[in-house]
């Protein structure tokens, strides 16, 4: 049976049956359309490289270190163009700290300075939708520090993106909270830089897509990253799926957890 010659009034139905009676498996099995998102994270630090990313076509989103020396030049670009752009909050890490760079939040701050450093980044910052960690493996575990900063991200009505440097993070537990629309981090695309490596992640990239509906990748303005994405943004009708922002992608995320429960307690 190939679901997608179904009418669309009997695919809903068949949706809700399936529902009814399996695993939200098999509910993304009959997903029409395939999402994914990218942010490039890190930039401000290497004007070649992020000029490039900057010119990949379609609504990637861009994340810039606050205070770095070219972060207001990829700002101005990345909104003339209309994309999305995240403050990448530098956050405490359990090690390599000294890779955090300036406006860094940390665990011995009080309140006051916590949340002086936050604004100071986002006043630093134009026409930001939202923020993503850079590093954070140990502030992210932290309930008090991630509530102050949900507090600041909700009065700004910003969005929150996990960037999951932690498998214990609370990101996304505190933000539900506190009603901040939050994602995270699928799939790191560039961990590696060589070519075969970066290919292998993108694919990767796909198949999650195609498995859960939406699919979420982070990767860095490396010239082999960009090489690789350039290809795929130009072959994406290949892979049959579709690129879209991170506020869409928040919201087809919300609806699909909306419809699955719906569709799991239909009577
Ligand atoms: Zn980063």
């Amino acid at each position: 049976m190939n679901i997608h010659n179904i009418p669309t009034k009997y695919k809903y139905l068949l949706l809700i049956f399936l529902s009814y009676f399996s695993s939200g498996y098999v509910y993304s099995e009959i997903v029409d359309q395939s999402y994914i998102s990218i942010i490039i994270d890190d930039l401000g630090y290497k004007p070649k490289e992020d000029m490039l990313a900057l010119s990949l076509p379609g609504p990637i989103a861009y994340a810039i270190l606050p205070h770095s020396p070219h972060a207001l030049k990829i700002s101005t670009i990345a909104s003339k163009n209309k994309k999305e752009i995240l403050l990448h909050q530098p956050m405490q890490a359990l090690k390599n700290n000294n890779h955090l760079g300036p406006g860094a939040l940390t665990l011995n701050m009080t309140k006051q300075e916590f949340s002086k450093t936050l604004e100071v980044n986002i006043n630093s910052l134009p026409n930001i939708i939202g923020i993503n960690n850079h590093m954070g493996s140990l502030l992210t575990r932290h309930p008090g520090h991630m509530k102050w900063l949900m507090d600041i991200i909700s009065k700004h009505k910003y969005i929150y993106v996990d960037s999951l440097t932690s498998p214990y993070s609370v990101a996304g537990k505190i933000a539900k909270q506190n009603d901040v629309p939050f994602t995270s981090r699928d799939i790191f695309l560039d961990n590696k830089k060589d070519m075969d490596y970066i290919n292998n992640k993108i694919f990767e990239l796909v198949n999650i897509a195609k498995k859960q509906g939406t699919a979420l990748a982070i990767c860095h303005s490396h010239s082999n990253t960009i090489k690789a994405l350039s290809n795929f943004l130009k072959n994406i009708d290949e892979y049959d799926v579709k690129i879209i922002g991170i506020k869409s992608l928040i919201k087809k995320r919300e609806n699909n957890s909306v419809s699955m429960n719906s569709a799991l307690v239909f009577p």
